[in-house]
């Protein structure tokens, strides 16, 4: 059933690519396996998946030694500082920078590991009051102070979209992140590229790559509901 789910992702990434004729290529599937359980994580590494998006870095630190050293660990949730040095070494790109303070310790974490950490500015496009994030009219300010850190590295933006019925409700915030991506990669910043969009969840990812995201975030729609309650 995951497997068939996966694929149905899989297989709608490619569809919306073809009706903007975009390559699947440029799309990264990130299965977002927050709450669920190693095996559950394993059944979709077996059935292909080798990109895990995780928001609390207690799930990664326990879930990181369980499962294949393939597997590319994305940070997607909101991170304190005080916990950044438990990820540092064990993912690939952090998806939550949204502020100076949280890019110097990632820097500092870095150098420590004598690694330079791929980073994505989180933009809160629609400016919701209960979301982390940048406004847009911060992100160019804070990449001119990120760029002059050699321990980290700019690779784009990503955004969360308001829950909506209709995800074309959405489409507009897509195109807002996509727009300032391109009048950042203009602006030619030191360390700065804009090669990746993290944008489009379970309820909105097809309108997401058609408005040109090259990393989709899928909980739900691959791994099924959350349960929260029975978490401690
Ligand atoms: C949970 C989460 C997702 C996935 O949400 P679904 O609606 O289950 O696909 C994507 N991005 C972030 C940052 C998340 O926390």
């Amino acid at each position: 059933m995951l497997a068939d789910n996966l694929k149905a992702v899989q297989e709608n990434i490619i569809k919306a690519c073809e009706k903007s004729n975009r390559d699947p290529k440029e799309v990264t599937l990130i299965a977002v396996s927050k709450t669920k359980p190693v095996e559950t994580l394993q059944e979709a590494y077996d059935a292909g998946a080798r990109y895990f998006g995780e928001n609390k870095v207690q799930e990664i630190t326990a879930k990181y030694p369980e499962l294949p050293k393939d597997i590319h660990w994305h940070m997607i949730g909101h991170l304190q500082r005080n916990k950044v040095k438990y990820i540092i070494d064990k993912v690939d790109m952090i998806h939550s920078v949204d502020s100076l303070r949280l890019a110097e310790t990632i820097e500092q974490e870095a150098a420590k590991h004598d690694l330079v950490m791929p980073i994505l500015l989180e933009v809160n496009v629609a400016e919701e009051e209960t979301k982390f994030g940048l406004g847009v009219s911060d992100v160019i300010p804070l990449l001119e102070e990120i760029s002059k850190m050699s321990h980290l590295k700019v690779e784009g933006l990503m955004t969360i979209a308001p829950f909506v019925e209709n995800p074309e409700e959405n489409r507009e915030v897509f195109r807002t992140l996509k727009k300032l991506s391109v009048d950042i990669c203009n602006k030619n910043i030191n360390n700065v590229n804009m090669h990746v969009l993290s944008m489009g969840m379970t309820g909105d990812y097809q309108v997401a790559v058609e408005e040109g995201a090259t990393m989709v975030r899928v909980g739900t729609g691959i791994f099924g509901e959350r349960n929260y309650t029975i978490r401690k």
